[in-house]
């Protein structure tokens, strides 16, 4: 695996310095395709550090939208690139960016810089903690169970032995605690007073979490403030789920547009499926829900020839090399052989 991504650096490396990447940037070919970036976070303190895999740090998020300048990318809303692309009079070098989940530090980070280079975004927002307005419960277990890496936790009632934290531990003490708050149906109230004891007994202060609204969500007034700022606010269901059944999935998908609606005054009409996860028949739902797209986290360029339900995205992050997202920008990088993506139908919901 580590040798397979050594050669494709050094193929991407022998792109670059034969000129061949700059030349493939302003092709005709690169031109009829569509390059859709796709981040989760922007870190307000250390997230980058902890999830180095869906959180950025600032700095790079700026380094990126400073190669996307350079390379002088046209970046587009969403909407607008996938008309034109239809239409075949995509501009060269076209980009779209979006942001999955609507975090806070979206708000506060990602779109002050996006500002600042005059590029658009879509942020497809899960609604449930925007109005319960919280740490996610999920990503903050997982986040301060991190921040008590060298603590030793003792909790019978949820844990089947004492453990000391480490970042082998981590994701299975994490699930632990998941499986504690399913098994019990508690209520996202309940998950927050969990999360305030947990930070308790590794001895860190969760309301200052809280107030710096790690791991929170944008609330409504701030997402109307950044569909005021240009960006487009598109749907990834209310319950960041998706499910089998087809009324369990579009009442998600309804409940999610109210709510955006509530907020911002705009009807959305881009989704992006929670986790990746997605069946064939969703495009036909998603089509009879007046919905235009769909973005998976599938690496990939989109063209003419791209279902419009299933849409690739490069998925950035602080673990993408420098070389990497240059490739993806000129279109080299969709050359090389992708790794196979894990099935992500386990993330799907029965009902
Ligand atoms: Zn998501």
């Amino acid at each position: 695996m580590a040798a397979l991504r050594t050669l494709k650096l050094l193929a991407l490396r022998m792109l670059r310095v034969t000129g061949v990447s700059t030349l493939v940037l302003g092709s005709p070919w690169r031109q009829r395709r569509l390059l859709i970036l796709c981040y989760h976070g922007v870190s307000l303190g250390d997230e980058h550090l902890w999830s180095p895999g869906l959180y950025i740090s600032p700095d790079l998020f700026r380094r990126r939208l400073d190669v996307l300048r350079s390379s002088r990318a046209n970046v587009l809303p969403l909407g607008e690139a996938l008309d034109s692309l239809a239409k075949g009079s995509l501009p060269p070098r076209s980009v779209a960016i979006t942001f999955d989940d609507g975090s806070y530090d979206f708000y506060r980070q990602a779109c002050p810089l996006l500002a600042e280079f005059g590029f658009p975004a879509t942020v497809y927002v899960s609604t449930y903690y925007v109005d319960f307005n919280r740490p996610v419960y999920d990503t903050m277990v997982s986040y301060l169970l991190w921040k008590g890496s060298g603590r030793r936790l003792e909790w019978p009632e949820i844990l089947a032995s004492p453990c000391v934290l480490t970042p082998e531990s981590l994701a299975e003490t994490a699930r632990a605690f998941r499986a504690h708050a399913a098994a019990r149906g508690f209520s996202a109230r309940d998950k927050d007073v969990l999360l305030a004891e947990l930070a308790d007994r590794l001895g860190l202060d969760y309301e200052r979490f809280c107030e710096r609204r790690t791991l929170c969500l944008m609330n409504p007034s701030e997402l109307r403030e950044v569909t005021e700022m240009g960006m487009d606010v598109g749907l990834h269901t209310h319950r960041h789920r998706s499910y089998r059944k087809r009324e369990l999935f579009v009442a998600e998908l309804e409940e999610n547009r109210a709510r955006i609606l509530a907020a911002t005054g705009h009807h959305s009409e881009h989704f992006c499926y929670p986790s990746g996860a997605s069946l064939p028949v969703f495009a036909e739902w998603l089509s009879a829900c007046g919905v235009r797209s769909g973005t998976t986290t599938e690496p990939g360029l989109v063209s003419r020839a791209t279902n419009p339900w299933f849409l690739p995205r490069l998925l950035d992050a602080s673990t993408t090399p420098d070389e990497v997202f240059a490739a993806w920008i000129s279109g080299v990088a969709a050359w090389l052989p992708q790794r196979a993506l894990e099935p992500s139908d386990r993330y799907l919901f029965d009902g």
